[in-house]
């Protein structure tokens, strides 16, 4: 059951810095992502078309896709709707992705808008983005704000399913707050499953706030999900939970899939290296276990 090749999504350009306080230079930006391909990560989604206002520090996304040139244009960049989407076809990028809320609650804190709303904006943007047409979608992701409920919400599997129902090609579980556990996981697949979702269909975003992503990643694998995001470093946080810290690090995830023997393409000390080097323009330690053992080593 246990997959025997895992797709590394890695975020660490987009999701990781877009809540970054200090400026970190496009020329650092477009530094990171190239390293971040030459470490054989499969995808890198490089940036985000969220307008300025809200995102600050991405506002020099034209620039980063710009300079990355053709080698960007397979790269998937977020696009929360239309007008993101004709700036992404402007620069003749191909994937794009949604990030979307799976609970009302978080619809309304995260994006200002109830569930509805959210999907208004998203039908016309993923429609305009199918295969077919200029682009093609790659990667919505349901963001689940499940509380410590020990049952997967019934309002996330439909919020979750009607997404990927907008056309996407797979639909990423985001625990963005970090409070699922293994149980939790194993649940979540489960009931995707039996609501008609394919295990491909599916992939996971965990976060390491209470240092269950890497258990939850395990839960993950034995359901046979085999693709993840991922963040260099563990960059990222959610700016709706204080005390959320990031992402599953990139490098916690390749240690473990080492381990397993699972095929994924990714040289573990050039993402060690990468994240070594960023931290020294965030002035500030990756939280990666996996990184701080490894570049002391
Ligand atoms: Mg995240």
């Amino acid at each position: 059951m246990i997959p025997k090749k895992v797709t590394i999504y890695e975020v660490g350009a987009r999701d990781g810095l877009q809540n970054e306080k200090g400026v970190i230079s496009t020329d650092v930006k477009i530094e990171f992502i190239g390293r971040l391909v030459a470490a054989g990560l499969p995808i890198v989604e490089a940036t985000s078309f969220v307008h300025p206002k809200w995102v600050p520090q991405l506002a020099d996304a034209a620039d980063v896709m710009t300079a990355l040139g053709d080698a960007g244009k397979d790269m998937p960049v977020l696009v929360p709707n239309e007008r993101g989407l004709d700036r992404a076809l402007e620069l003749g990028l191909k994937h794009i992705a949604i990030f979307g809320s799976a609970t009302e609650t978080f619809a309304q804190k995260n994006l200002n808008r109830s569930l509805d709303e959210q999907f208004a904006m998203f039908e016309p943007t993923v429609a305009r983005g199918r295969p077919g047409s200029t682009s093609a979608p790659t990667s919505p992701c349901a963001s689940a704000t499940r509380g410590r409920a020990r049952s997967p919400s019934t309002e996330v599997v439909s919020v979750g399913k009607r997404l990927f129902d907008l056309g996407a090609s797979q639909l990423s579980l985001g625990d963005t707050i970090g409070v699922g556990t293994a149980g939790h996981v194993k649940d979540l697949i489960a009931a995707f499953c039996q609501a008609g979702m394919e295990i491909d269909d599916l992939a996971m975003h965990f976060h390491d706030t209470y240092g269950r992503a890497p258990a939850n990643t395990y839960s993950a694998l034995q359901e046979g999900i085999s693709t993840y995001d991922a963040s260099a470093g563990g960059l990222g946080g959610c700016p709706y939970a204080k005390s959320a810290t990031g992402n599953l690090a990139t490098e916690d995830l390749v240690w473990m899939l080492n381990g397993l023997g699972i095929e994924h393409g990714v040289d573990l000390d050039a993402v060690v290296e990468t994240s070594v080097w960023m931290a020294g323009h965030l002035g500030r330690p990756s939280p990666s276990a996996v990184v701080r053992a490894l570049a002391a080593g």
